[in-house]
């Protein structure tokens, strides 16, 4: 299906996109386009101006912070996570994981930014940031703030992100030592997940996250609390893991019923702990 007429903006500062978002109400930033398009195309989004951040080369980059942060700017796509040097020294989990998203022409124009803007549950990025304790850094007129993974994903489609701001950078702690794991089940190899589930454990605390049973990632407090103290032993990970299917209220659709995603997601918390654990240092 064509998309209807949109007006179409290319600004060549974070400052000027900033104040084309805020200056019209139907204005959308546009990333990689692989959702925004797709969902123009549907008529399920109609924006009346597109904001295009191609040319933001400040949103493209990868770095550390004064605090030793890693910081990935919001244009970063899957493609860059993958050759990149930082993001393999500080936290290689996010290279892994971006090689198993879509296909390759997913994976170089797909974004982080995008990714987790669109905040669908069954993408791969919003549950791994929320394991791994990300902070999201949101520029608008009034100035930046941060966000934590916590607060950032209210939704499906639904974001910290306001009216007239932009996402520029997450912001990733360095592993330091800690373990990351991620798993799940696919439809295909590199599919849609039914259920998936990230992990990272350092010393005595794990932290770990359940994507697609809600609107956003969940947080698998009880089997966290029931880990502080260090031990990852298979027996000891599965009985930590144990009630947390039925503290979920995950959807039924046809891909799987809620009851199997319940199952699903105690076996994806375990594997993704299990495998953080074996990665310490
Ligand atoms: C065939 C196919 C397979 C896919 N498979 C997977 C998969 O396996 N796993 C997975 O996770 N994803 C998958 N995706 C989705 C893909 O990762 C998209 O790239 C991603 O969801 C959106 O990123 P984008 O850069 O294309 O964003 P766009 O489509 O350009 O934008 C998406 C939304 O985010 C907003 N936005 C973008 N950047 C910003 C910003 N900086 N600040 C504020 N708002 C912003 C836009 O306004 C829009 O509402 C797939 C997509 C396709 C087409």
């Amino acid at each position: 299906m064509l998309l209807r007429e949109v007006e179409y903006a290319r600004p060549a500062t974070i400052e000027e996109a900033i104040s084309v978002l805020a200056a019209y109400e139907g204005a959308r930033p546009l990333a990689g386009g692989q959702t925004l398009v797709n969902v123009m195309k549907a008529r399920a989004a109609a924006p009346d101006v597109l904001v295009d951040l191609a040319d933001l080369d400040e949103l493209r980059t990868i770095g550390f912070s004064a605090e030793g942060m890693l910081e990935i700017g919001a244009m970063v796509t899957y493609a860059q996570l993958m050759g990149s040097s930082e993001v393999d020294v500080a936290r290689a989990i996010l290279a892994e994981v971006a090689a198993t998203i879509g296909d390759v022409q997913v994976r170089n124009r797909g974004t982080v930014g995008g990714n987790v803007c669109v905040s669908d549950p069954t993408n791969h990025l919003p549950v791994l940031l929320a394991a791994l304790d990300a902070t999201f850094t949101i520029r608008g007129q009034r100035g930046e703030r941060s966000v934590s993974a916590d607060e950032f994903f209210l939704g499906v489609y639904m974001t910290a992100v306001g009216e007239g701001e932009l996402l520029t950078k997450v912001n990733v702690p360095p592993s330091a030592g800690a373990g990351d794991g991620f798993a799940g089940l696919t439809i295909g190899v590199h599919g849609t997940y039914v259920v998936n589930a990230a992990a990272t454990v350092f010393g005595d605390m794990a932290r770990v996250a359940i994507g697609c049973v809600a609107a956003s990632p969940v947080r698998a407090t009880t089997m966290e609390e029931r880990l502080a103290g260090g031990d990852y032993s298979d027996d000891t990970v599965r009985a930590a893991a144990e009630g947390l299917g039925a503290s979920l209220d995950p959807p039924s659709d046809v891909h799987g019923s809620g009851e199997y995603r319940r199952h699903l997601a105690e076996v994806s918390a375990v594997r993704a702990v299990l495998q953080a654990a074996a990665r310490r240092k």
